[in-house]
Parts: structure tokens; C-alpha cells; sequence
């Protein structure tokens, strides 16, 4: 027998949308927050006046009297996130028991941000200044200033539809243009109708302020007056040269190397600043500096110190990019994006611009996301232009020709236009949005984008055929902090009786490697023969639950992690959000129930009950191919991560998998073997028989 998709449903495929406690901040909770404070032996008072924003206090101040939208433009750590919301509260904007909101794309951020102002303040946390993150409150009826990430804000709309307890808020991180900052962008314009004392400050690091303020700028009838302003923070600003590549470079990470020692060699002065893609670029970028200064003729006065920069290096290490190089050592700084707007080093004077970036595409017709690395926008490479010059004038080395730059995108494509629509369509939705395809988006998505969530969430029995929420699953799925299918798979997993092997499974999607990679040959061989011990032959959903279940057998004990090599904050990671996923699962009444690891089979049909359009086949030509299109799917095959990827497959074989990643080729990373039968009784209405 084979399975043939019904047509009647053209729902769609792979879905590699990783969603994380907080739907749209992604990845980055493994990651520090890392802010450099060069004032931090003065007195705080002199600290605050010291920063480039305080010249503004008055200017802000009158500006939110006269406009109910402010775009407030000012370069990292200038003082937004930390200074406005204290101006604010000095001049009453928390007054009738109001509070003022902070918004952050990330849980980090909130809390140290927090932290830093109730210091500043000299209170106790959670008293006058305080957090709240999704799980962990820390405010107390005495708050006045909340920084909350922005996924909390959007759910504190369906209990707070006015957000009434809010006298201003503040979008911070305007520029990074994440899908929740789009979301209540759009969802605060409604509101600032209906609430004339309300004030919104979207905060941003980068220029592009007046497509926000014209967004903001609806004209009434009978009232011409603007209703949004914007204020750009002056910070020191000295010319910066542009020096394009005259050739397209093949291997930036080699041309990133050869433009460090052709510098060098000049001695012109000053410290130098690489934008690279990713860590494993950045760390190759240190090493071929190293290899190559052993045979460089070392005719210059300088010596050379190379930093790396990522956002998982461990806060000692990133502690190393502030700190001045000893005196007649140039310090070279090889970093990726985090270096473009969410810090800020001191002394720059030479950047080195790529002119790409890592980010995640969403494919309409496949329906997934992959993180892929892609042209910068033109917005950015300025962006990367301006980190040098802010002490002297500076030189920025672009490794691509001007007519590469000028036909750069003028800007970045914002998060919500290259993700899955699914999870926002069923929040839009939760919060009484009619029409989600015509709502006032900042930058609308694709249309196709639309067509392919409403289809997945149809398909999933999340909306009825008017696009309205089915009670209960679509409503319990639009407040689960989980990518729609993973929710479908838990909310049903009691009638599968599995639903604590599938809570655990849902946990482990979150967090982003189980094992640590040894760097050496040998630790590797030994890595993967130990491991071998919790291999399931059904793949690895199978295994990812023997690994969890071990790991909480041995009492989460970092001894055993390090014995298998296993990550120890990864899994301790999981542990916890497995236990929030619980607080939600026993809210909504769903009984708990165990398959016990004698029935492997119902985990995996409640996995299908869920990713039915994710299943592909193997082909006599070697490769598998989507389930839902066999013709138009690209070739795919099993990652080499993947328990399965040394198996011998039949044709004919059915495989589902959780996640896709693309490099050369489209891999399957987490996938297990499925029978077509199972197909046929969870999603009858999605596959018939051929
Ligand atoms: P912006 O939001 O404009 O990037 P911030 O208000 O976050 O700026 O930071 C302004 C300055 O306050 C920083 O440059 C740093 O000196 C200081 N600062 C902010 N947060 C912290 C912190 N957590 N610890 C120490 N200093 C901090
Ligand atoms: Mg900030």
C-alpha cells in the first residue's frame, strides 16, 4: 500500500518551526547578555548623567506630552533601555497606580535590564522596578517599571485587551523587527485609538525611523496634527570611508584574514572589527590569523591580538572585546551579527564587512524554516559601517563591489515576512482579530505565507472552515507557547496514552543540542560509542526520550552528563520547561498518561496525529522525498546527527521528522520511522489510499 495526499487538503509539509517558550525568541536563551559598563567605578548618579541620551531627558519628556507615538533613535548603550523609563516614572507617567512597560525580544534581557535599574534606583527588585518573563513574575503591587519580554505583552492583551495597567510602553529593540514587536506594533495602533492617554516609544539602534513614525501617522478626519514623533539621540559621529572589494571575493573568511594583515602591514593605527556569519567562522578567522602571522615578515610596530565574539561565548571570554589591548597591540575583533546592533566596543576604527549574515528563510511551498546565510541589507551594511567612527574617523572594507552593494535590499526583511504564519494567525485570532490577512501590519507577510498556515492549522483541526478558533483545541493551542503541531501532538496525547513521553519530546524540541561534540577525533569515537547505549531503532525521537529519562533517572546528576558526554544545561534546560509545559497540560484538564516504554508505537502515532505533513518516502533513487508533493519536493536525506542516518532504507520506507536543516543538501535531522497504516488513522482526512 501506498499513501497518496488527498487533494481535497492542500495543507502543507515540513515544518521546521522551532518555537521556543516564548513563541518568536528563538534560540537565544542558552546565550549571555552581555553589557559593558566603562563608567562602572563612578558613582551611579554620575553614570546616568554621563550617557549620551541624558541631554535629551527634556526633549523626550515634551515630545510624549504633544505625541502619543515616539520613535526614539539612539546607537546601543546610549541610554534607552535603561534612562527613559526612569525619566518617565521622575516625572509621574506612573501616577493612579499606572506602570510603565519595557518590552525585550529576549527573557535575558528583561531581567538584566531589570536588575541594572532597580540598582540604579537602589531598591530591592520586584519592589518599584521589576520583571516579568513568561513563568517567572517578579513584580509586586508596587511596581512601576515592568520590563516583560514581547511575547508576555501579547498575552497579557488577551486578559488586558486595552492593556489598561500600562500608562506608556515602550517597544524596545524596535530595529530587530521580531514577530512579536510586529505583532503588537500593529495590535498597539488599535488600542492608541481607543486609549488617548496612552503612549507608545518604539526604541530602536538604527535609522529607518520614519517608516515606523509614518505607520503611527494615520491622519483622522478633522485632525491633520501628527500623531508621531521622532527623536534621534546625537552621539559622536566621525566620517567613516568606504573601501569597496574591486572583485567579488570567493572566500570571505580567507579575504576577512588577507584585509586584517594587509592593514597591518600599513601600520595604520587602530583596532579592527570583523563581521562573520557564524561561530564556526569566527573561530576559523582566529585560527588562520595565527597560522598566518608565524610566516608574516613582521616589518610593523604592532603586535596583534585576535578576540572572538559570538553570543555562546561564555561571559568571561566576551569580557576580553572591552578591554583595551596592551599598548602597541592592535586588538582584532572577528565577530558575528551580535556586534551590528546589540553591542557597542569602544575604540574602533577598521570594520571588516562580509556582507552576509545568518538568518532563518521560510519556504511557503515546503513550509520550512532554515536558518541560511544571506546577502545583508543595505540598512545593515550601514548599519556595520557606523560601528567605526565614533571616537575618529574611521575605514570600513566592504568584501563586495559597490555595484554589489547597490543591489542590496534597502532593508532587512523583517522576522514575521520569512517565518511560519501559524502561531501568529492563532494569537491574532485568540485576540479577537476578524480579518488576519488584511490586518494593519507593519510589513505585511506573503500572501502565500497565509494560505500555507491556514491550511496547516485547518488540517490540524484549529480552525473551521471561516478561519474562527475551534473551542477547545484552537483556543488551548493559540495560549500554548509551542509550535501548533508540537501543541496538537500534547493536547492529544492523553488519547494516545502517552502524553508524558510527549510532554518530554516537546520539551526536548526547545532546546538545541542534547550532546556536546568532542573537537577531537579520538573523544568523538568514544562520544559516539557510549552513546550508542540509548539508540533507538525507531530514531530519535525515540532516542532523545532514552537520553531524558537516563539523565532523570540518574538525578540529573552532572557526572553522568559529563560520562556521556551529554549537556548538562541543556537538559537541566528541558527538565524546567518540561515542568512549565505540565502547569499548562493540567490547566486545560488533559490527563496524564505513560505508554511506560512498552508501547513505542503509540508515541510515535501521537507524534503523526500532529506532523502528518511532515512525512516523507524513500525512493529507488536514494534519497527520500516529501510525502505531500513527491514530485515537486527537493531531494532529501537523513543528517548525519540522525540515528537513522546509517540505516539501510527500503523504498517505500515512511519517515517523519521534527526538524530540517539545509547546508549543501535539505536534511532530516530529527526523523523516525513510521508506518503508513498510522497515517491513515490519525490524518484520513489528509492522506487516502492509492
Ligand atoms: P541602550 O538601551 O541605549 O543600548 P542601556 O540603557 O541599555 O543603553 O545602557 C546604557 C548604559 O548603562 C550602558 O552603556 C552601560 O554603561 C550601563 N548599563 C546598562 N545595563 C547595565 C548592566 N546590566 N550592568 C552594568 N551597566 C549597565
Ligand atoms: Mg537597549
Amino acid at each position: 500500500m501506498s499513501l497518496l495526499k488527498n487533494n481535497s487538503s492542500n495543507s502543507n509539509s515540513f515544518n521546521n518551526d522551532k518555537a521556543t517558550l516564548e513563541h518568536g525568541q528563538r534560540a537565544e536563551e542558552n546565550t549571555s547578555n552581555f553589557v559593558y559598563n566603562p563608567n562602572h567605578k563612578l558613582p551611579i548618579y554620575t553614570q546616568r548623567s554621563r550617557l549620551p541620551i541624558y541631554a535629551s531627558r527634556s526633549e523626550i519628556l515634551y515630545l510624549l506630552e504633544k505625541f502619543q507615538v515616539l520613535v526614539l533613535v539612539g546607537e546601543t548603550g546610549s541610554g534607552k533601555s535603561s534612562q527613559v523609563p526612569q525619566y518617565l516614572l521622575e516625572v509621574g507617567w506612573a501616577h493612579n497606580r499606572k506602570m510603565i512597560a519595557v518590552t525585550q525580544p529576549r527573557r535575558v534581557a528583561a531581567v538584566s535590564l531589570a536588575a541594572r535599574v532597580a540598582e540604579e534606583r537602589n531598591c530591592i527588585l520586584g519592589d518599584e522596578v521589576g520583571y516579568s518573563i513568561r513563568f517567572d513574575d517578579c513584580t509586586s503591587p508596587s511596581t512601576k517599571i515592568k520590563f516583560l519580554t514581547d511575547g508576555l505583552l501579547v498575552r497579557e492583551m488577551m486578559g488586558d485587551p486595552l492593556l489598561e495597567k500600562y500608562s506608556v510602553i515602550m517597544l524596545d529593540e524596535a530595529h530587530e523587527r521580531s514577530i512579536n514587536t510586529d505583532l503588537l506594533a500593529a495590535l498597539l495602533k488599535k488600542i492608541l485609538k481607543k486609549r488617548k492617554d496612552l503612549r507608545v516609544i518604539m526604541s530602536s539602534a538604527t535609522i529607518d525611523a520614519h517608516k515606523m513614525k509614518d505607520y503611527f501617522n494615520v491622519k483622522e478626519r478633522g485632525n491633520n496634527n501628527d500623531n508621531a514623533a521622532i527623536l534621534q539621540i546625537e552621539g559622536r559621529c566621525y566620517p567613516v570611508d568606504i573601501m569597496y572589494s574591486k572583485h567579488p571575493v570567493d572566500d570571505y573568511v580567507k579575504a576577512t584574514v588577507d584585509t586584517v594583515l594587509m592593514i597591518h602591514k600599513t601600520n595604520a593605527p587602530g583596532d579592527i572589527l570583523a563581521f562573520l556569519t557564524g561561530q564556526d567562522e569566527v573561530e576559523e578567522c582566529c585560527r588562520l590569523l595565527t597560522e598566518k602571522l608565524k610566516t608574516f615578515s613582521s616589518k610593523t610596530k604592532y603586535r596583534i591580538q585576535s578576540v572572538p565574539m559570538y553570543s555562546n561565548l561564555p561571559a568571561r571570554e566576551q569580557l576580553k572585546v572591552f578591554q583595551r589591548a596592551p599598548s602597541g597591540t592592535r586588538k582584532v575583533i572577528f565577530s558575528t551579527n551580535i556586534a551590528e546592533t546589540s553591542i557597542t566596543i569602544d575604540n574602533i576604527i577598521h570594520i571588516i564587512d562580509c556582507g552576509f549574515v545568518k538568518t532563518t528563510v521560510y519556504d511557503p511551498d515546503f513550509n520550512t524554516e532554515t536558518l541560511t546565510v544571506l546577502p545583508i541589507s543595505q540598512a545593515s551594511a550601514n548599519q556595520r559601517c557606523g560601528r567605526a567612527g565614533r571616537v575618529t574617523s574611521g575605514k570600513c572594507y566592504r568584501l563586495y563591489s559597490e555595484e554589489e552593494f547597490l543591489k542590496l535590499k534597502p532593508q532587512s526583511v523583517p522576522e514575521l515576512q520569512r517565518s511560519s504564519m501559524a502561531f501568529p494567525i492563532l494569537q491574532l485570532k485568540a485576540l479577537g482579530v476578524s480579518n488576519v490577512a488584511k490586518f494593519d501590519y507593519l510589513s505585511p507577510p506573503p500572501a502565500k505565507n497565509f494560505s500555507r498556515a491556514l491550511e496547516l492549522l485547518y488540517s490540524l483541526g484549529a480552525i473551521d472552515p471561516k478561519v474562527e478558533l475551534i473551542n477547545p483545541l484552537g483556543h488551548q493551542m493559540a495560549e500554548m507557547p509551542l509550535n501548533p503541531m508540537f501543541a496538537k501532538c500534547l493536547l492529544k496525547a492523553s488519547e494516545f496514552d502517552c502524553s508524558e513521553e510527549i510532554l518530554t519530546l516537546c520539551a526536548l524540541m526547545q532546546i538545541k543540542n542534547l550532546f556536546h561534540v568532542p573537537s577531537s577525533g579520538k573523544e568523538k569515537m568514544k562520544a559516539a560509542r557510549v552513546q550508542r547505549e540509548f539508540y533507538a531503532m525507531e530514531g530519535d525521537h525515540m532516542t532523545n526520550l532514552n537520553v531524558f529519562t537516563t539523565f532523570v533517572n540518574n538525578r540529573r546528576s552532572k557526572s553522568w552528563c559529563d560520562k556521556y558526554y551529554a549537556s548538562y544545561a541543556s537538559l537541566n534546560r528541558a527538565y524546567n520547561i518540561r515542568e512549565q509545559l505540565l502547569k499548562y497540560v493540567q490547566r486545560f484538564g488533559i490527563e496524564m498518561s505513560s505508554a511506560k516504554g512498552f508501547d513505542d508505537d503509540k508515541v510515535l502515532k501521537c507524534l503523526c496525529s500532529g506532523f502528518f505533513a511532515n512525512v516523507a518516502i524513500y525512493t529507488s533513487r536514494g534519497c527520500f522525498k516529501s510525502l505531500r508533493d513527491p514530485v515537486k519536493s527537493p531531494d532529501l536525506f537523513i543528517h548525519p546527527d540522525s540515528v537513522l542516518y546509517t540505516v539501510p532504507f527500503k523504498s517505500g520506507t515512511y519517515v517523519l521528522f521534527t526538524e530540517t536543516v539545509h547546508s549543501t543538501k535539505m536534511y532530516l535531522r530529527e526523523c523516525s520511522v513510521v508506518k503508513s497504516d498510522w497515517l491513515l488513522e490519525v490524518a484520513p482526512h489528509f492522506y487516502s489510499v492509492r
